[in-house]
């Protein structure tokens, strides 16, 4: 079946975010999503609590601050550490069961890998909602994919409710983790979605500083 999901968004658990467990499925419904992966700023913690803890298919991930930009492993059974070179990255995401993605590797603002993408990589993020300038990013990153030949997927980047979903990832799998997991291995997947409106983003910064200051 073809399934639907946001590969890409933070929770609570992130120093940067505001997504509650129960906004995370709310809004993930909200917008007709089958499936969602928690990728929280080098932690696992909250992905691996909240994937037990809901019937909604949810892929437990980390978004690992390597040393040369940020690298999302997906399904790895225990934490990759920060500040790895990113061949050391990959390997130990391939060690602990997971697949690694490439994520917004050319934009603005962002912890980016550029000129570190390689074939090692399982899958590359061609749209990241989140990503400035967008439409740059994409082209950029789109070219970058079919020269390497590997697999492209989609997230968000949501740190707040409502921008889940504005990038999804459709996936040839049924719904469950290892077959998910399975099918961007084997490149069963294609990228979709749009750039969150800058309107959303400033309210998420505005309450951002709120929580800050509160
Ligand atoms: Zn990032
Ligand atoms: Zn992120």
């Amino acid at each position: 079946m073809m399934l639907k999901i946001d590969l890409h968004v933070h929770t609570i658990y992130s120093y940067d975010a505001l997504i509650t467990p129960k906004e995370l499925v709310f809004y993930a419904k909200k917008r007709g999503l089958d499936g969602v992966a928690i990728t929280d700023h080098d932690r696992i913690d909250g992905a691996l609590k909240i994937a037990k803890e809901t019937d909604f298919l949810v892929v437990p991930g980390v978004e690992i601050s390597s040393l040369n930009g940020h690298i999302i492993g997906l399904n790895v059974d225990e934490l990759v550490p920060p500040k790895l070179s990113v061949d050391e990255t990959l390997d130990r995401i391939h060690e602990a069961g997971g697949i690694a993605i490439a994520c917004h590797p050319i934009t603005f603002f962002k912890e980016s890998l550029k000129g570190h993408i390689s074939p090692r990589f399982d899958a590359i993020e061609v749209i990241n909602s989140s990503a400035f300038p967008f439409n740059y990013s994409v082209r950029h990153t789109e070219k970058i994919a079919s020269r390497l030949g590997i697999a492209r997927v989609a997230g968000s980047d949501a740190h707040y409710g409502p921008e889940i979903g504005y990038a999804y990832t459709l996936v040839n799998a049924e719904s469950e983790v290892g077959g998910v997991v399975d099918a961007i291995r084997k490149g069963l997947c294609s990228p979709h979605g749009k750039a969150i409106p800058l309107t959303m983003r400033f309210k998420k910064e505005l309450l951002l500083l709120k929580r800050k200051f509160s």
